[in-house]
């Protein structure tokens, strides 16, 4: 058996389509979409992340104001920024790109965003909502595997799905947003005893944790659709947390690293 490879360059344009459609409507009515866009410090990824998110408004037509601030920020100094974004009405969403410098303190800064422009989901007003199964922004990351699983017509049902990871950021969320679509749920961390007994037994298998190479061939259930969410750097080449060769010839759906899950992201 081969697998199909999932094509999220695709998915993520239709769903860029529709967002396009939308923005049309709202500037029709009067409103121009905004985004803010905060990176602190100069993390190599983050300004490619925060680059693309800034092209991806450009080309939508979505406004986008980038605040770029230096590595010594402090936590006070970025409370302050968050606040003059929250009170700016021409913004109506804002992203603080994460990881922040080790000593801004994380979760005040998440805390202090207006809940109503949490583009990222990450305030505890949102995930609580996420948690309760209450309408609420969502994080981008689950909510494009998600989206994967919807337009792939990947049946989640009643399905067996095998979560590798459970950051704030990733895994804990899409674990919520899974139940919600009446999967049965199984969340591995690095603490995980039996890891291959746990994952040779989902029907879906979703990798996040961001260790090359960690999801091999016999981790896989024959058949499996296979979501790698990681992004490692290896020998200057972008890979996944999937073996992907080998699991290729052992699942039925795999999405690549790039070009899966990384477009998905920032589509949504
Ligand atoms: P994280 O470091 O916050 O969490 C990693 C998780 O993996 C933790 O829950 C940890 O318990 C678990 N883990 C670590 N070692 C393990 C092991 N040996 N076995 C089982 N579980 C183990 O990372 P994160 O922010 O959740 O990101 C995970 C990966 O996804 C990273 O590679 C990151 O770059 C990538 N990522 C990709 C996108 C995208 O758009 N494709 C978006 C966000 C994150």
């Amino acid at each position: 058996m081969t697998a199909r490879i999932i094509n999220g360059t695709r998915i993520g344009k239709e769903i860029r389509e529709e967002v396009c459609a939308d923005v049309l409507r709202l500037k029709n009515s009067g409103v121009i979409p905004g985004l803010a866009a905060v990176l602190v410090g100069n993390h190599p990824a983050s300004h490619i992340y925060i680059r693309n998110k800034i092209k991806a408004c450009d080309s939508l037509g979505v406004f986008s104001k980038l605040v770029h601030l230096p590595e010594d920020t402090t936590t006070t100094q970025l409370l302050q920024c968050v606040s003059d974004l929250n009170h700016q009405d021409s913004l109506h969403g804002i992203l603080v790109q994460l990881p922040l410098p080790n000593h801004i303190d994380e979760a005040a800064i998440l805390f202090a965003i207006d809940p109503a422009k949490d583009v990222d989901g990450l305030h505890p007003l949102n995930a609580g909502n996420l948690a309760l199964g209450h309408a609420g922004l969502r994080p981008c990351t689950p909510s494009g595997v998600i989206e994967i699983l919807l337009r792939e017509r990947i049946s989640v049902k009643g399905a067996h799905v095998v979560v590798i990871g459970r950051s704030n950021l990733v895994g804990k969320p899409l674990g919520l947003l899974l139940l919600q679509q009446h999967a049965t749920v199984t969340l591995c961390h690095s603490r995980t005893k039996n890891l291959g007994k746990i994952t040779q037994t989902g029907d879906i298998l979703v990798a996040a944790v961001g260790y090359p190479g960690l999801v091999t061939a016999d981790l896989v259930k024959p058949g499996a659709v296979v979501i790698d969410v990681g992004i490692n750097r290896v020998d200057d080449k972008l890979v996944g947390d999937v073996d992907y060769e080998p699991v290729l010839k052992k699942a039925s759906l795999l999405t690549p690293v790039p070009g899966g899950v990384g477009p998905m992201t920032i589509a949504c």
